[in-house]
């Protein structure tokens, strides 16, 4: 979906200068027309997601639009139904907007609080989404500087009906690094394939109040071994070397 954000997040680690543009939708749908008719692929496709890796999809719902219509037009080639879902930080997730998502057949919305410092506004488009769309996630980061925001919200996702919450550690690359070191000089970073701001054990703190209060949401570490189960470890280091904090990629 593109680069494009409507926040302002210090540790975001992607570049905001790009969006898809309307003219490649058409090659982007043959090209995924192509694979879907593909006899090995219909067995491997089991979610689509909408995000871009960084940038917030709610911008664009004519291209959300489109490409579930596309999707859904391929479903009788796969061997089932994929799941869909998107990734936002929640600033356009108004009753109108959720309203559309859910019209256009999203199984599961996931909500970046952080964004946007855990906006009382926000919360009520959460709570908005819970009403209407069958799974509801929080997906933020373990941003040191949000610790009490992160500990208050954990009440308040149980009360709302928010199934999972997802959280990890922020991954550090050549876009977010000064930013990180100007708010926290004295962060300390890992390796494990991408590089990591160490969160001192924040993540481990949140499980356990959460299994203290017997709340009924799963919790997700989304730590960098998990990431880095999802992609090899050279592909990030080849692609987004962090100087002086990366060791060089030799694969
Ligand atoms: S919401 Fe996501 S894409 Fe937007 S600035 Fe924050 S981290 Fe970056």
């Amino acid at each position: 979906m593109g680069h494009e954000c409507n926040a302002e997040c210090p540790y975001c680690f992607g570049t905001k200068h790009e969006i898809i543009r309307k003219e490649n939708l058409l090659t982007i749908k043959g090209h995924l027309m192509h694979k879907a008719l593909n006899a090995d692929l219909r067995e491997i496709i089991p979610s689509i997601s909408f995000s871009g890796g960084t940038g917030d999809p709610l911008l664009r719902p004519d291209l959300l639009e489109s490409f579930m219509s596309f999707y859904h037009g391929i479903e009788p080639n796969l061997s089932k139904k994929p799941w869909y879902y998107l990734y936002t930080n929640g600033i356009l997730a108004d009753r109108k907007m959720i309203r559309q998502l859910k019209e256009y057949g999203f199984d599961e919305v996931r909500f970046h609080l952080g964004a946007t410092n855990f906006s009382a506004h926000v919360y009520d488009h959460l709570a908005e989404a819970v009403q209407h769309i069958p799974v509801v996630t929080v997906e933020t980061p373990a941003w040191p500087l949000h610790r009490d925001q992160l500990f208050e919200m954990l009440p308040k996702l149980q009360q709302l009906g928010v199934k999972h919450l997802n959280i990890g550690e922020i991954q550090v690359t050549r876009e977010n690094r000064e930013r990180i070191e100007a708010l926290l000089p004295e962060a300390e970073v890992y390796q494990n394939g991408i590089i990591h701001l160490d969160d001192d054990g924040l993540v481990y703190e949140l499980m356990k109040e959460v299994i203290k209060q017997g709340y009924s949401y799963s919790v997700l570490d989304c730590n960098s071994f998990v990431k880095g189960i999802q992609s090899t470890s050279g592909k990030w280091t080849l692609f987004e070397p962090v100087d002086g904090l990366c060791t060089g990629y030799n694969g």
